[in-house]
């Protein structure tokens, strides 16, 4: 590694490691965060409470909680709905993980569906199958931030007395036929992880259509408790430890304004994306591109699909090769049906065909607010090379 540095065509050539994101976080919000740390006060508190009302404003005046991971958001919406042993939950096989798991976390079967190949979404052609008289509610992602279609799944939902969980993690700032995610619908859970469109580091929320289930969940948020005049506390039901801190809350009322320009930017070096792959003539090489929609997403990611078996190379050694030339890439995701744990439930290769190619051959390219339309050249240029020498 030292001679390199020490090379002198190698300096010339050294690029700084594009990672596949990166948050952006202004002085304001750091100096916030300082501000904090020194107040006496870190965990919830007021940082909290003015998070999840700037929330709350941003989706309409919905009620809103905050809590420390967008996973137990999900968990505590199934119970809110005292979803458990028997019930089942319908969602998709190609999304992160949490989204199932918060189903067997409340004793639940998840049931899969397999996606629409152009949305890469569930596919809502074949959800009303999947219903028997055990489903309970239905959780669908908004993968790469793209809304799952709105109308007709709340169409089927309202029409089987089904209830849904909008994971939407992935989708802050997206919209829907003019309304923002978060705004409308069932309960809306959103993620504040670094890799997400905004941050508070780690955390997320829950949107709730009454003031009743958000108090509720802010019992299952801490330990089940009920506090009442100056000394009085009870405890009903049995509840997590899933509170924001004032610390996190502080980074996320730096990000919520940034939202919009976060987005825009991000749909920007897409359309660049979109324009150099489309010059590389990338069809012929047998890239998949997603839709190229910028009126609804966020474009939380973008994601190309490999040539697969047309190519002479695996997924992982055009990862390997893009690491080389100084490129983070990643997957998003593996299907959540062939995992150990949920093989050993029962599921098996070919239960979800469509899911299960995406799964072996997406590959996620950088795309953050501060990366340049060089880094979406060097992307790209790096990309069809790897990929045309194995064609
Ligand atoms: C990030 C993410 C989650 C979980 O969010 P955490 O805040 O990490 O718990 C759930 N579902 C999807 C689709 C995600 O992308």
């Amino acid at each position: 590694m030292a001679a390199s540095v020490t090379h002198p065509q190698a300096s010339v050539a050294a690029l700084a490691f594009l990672p596949l994101t990166r948050p952006t976080i202004d002085e304001e919000t750091i100096a916030g965060v300082v501000q904090v740390l020194r107040s006496g006060w870190i965990t919830s508190g007021p940082q909290v409470k003015e998070f999840e009302a700037k929330l709350s404003a941003y989706f309409g005046g919905r009620p809103v909680r905050a809590f420390n991971s967008g996973t137990c958001t999900m968990e505590i919406a199934l119970r809110i709905l005292g979803i458990g042993p028997g019930d089942e939950v319908i969602t998709t096989p190609l999304t992160w993980v949490a989204t199932s798991n918060v189903i067997l976390e409340v004793g639940a079967r998840p049931v899969f569906v397999d996606i629409d190949p152009q949305t890469r979404n569930i596919d809502l052609n074949k959800i009303e199958a999947a219903i028997t008289s055990k489903t309970r509610a239905i959780i669908p992602v908004d993968l790469a931030g793209l809304p799952v279609d709105r109308d007709r799944l709340y169409e089927i939902a309202n029409r089987r007395k089904i209830r849904v969980i909008e994971d939407a993690a992935q989708s802050f700032g997206s919209s829907f036929k003019g309304k923002k995610i978060g705004s409308f619908g069932d309960f809306v859970s959103f993620s504040f992880h670094p890799n997400k469109n905004i941050t508070s580091i780690e955390g997320g929320c829950l949107v709730f259509n009454t003031e009743a289930e958000a108090k509720l969940a802010e019992q299952y948020r801490l330990q089940g408790v009920i506090r009442t005049g100056n000394d009085g506390m009870d405890v009903e039901r049995v509840g997590g430890k899933f509170n924001l801190t004032d610390v996190a809350a502080r980074v996320g009322i730096g990000q919520l304004p940034k939202i919009d320009e976060f987005n825009v930017k991000r749909a920007e070096l897409v359309k660049y994306y979109f324009e150099l792959f489309s010059q590389q003539e990338a069809k012929k090489l047998g890239l998949g591109l997603p839709l190229a929609n910028f009126t609804d997403t966020n474009w939380h990611m973008f994601q190309v699909m490999l040539p697969g078996t047309h190519m002479s190379i695996k997924r992982s050694d055009v990862m390997g090769k893009l690491t080389e030339v100084g490129i983070g890439s990643g997957v998003h995701y593996p299907v959540i049906h062939l995992f150990s744990l949920y093989r050993s439930l029962g599921w098996k290769e070919g239960d979800f065909p469509v899911a299960e190619n995406a799964g072996r051959n997406l590959l996620t390219l950088p795309l953050f607010p501060s990366m340049t339309r060089a880094d979406v050249e060097r992307v790209v240029k790096a990309l069809v090379a790897i990929v045309s020498a194995h064609i």
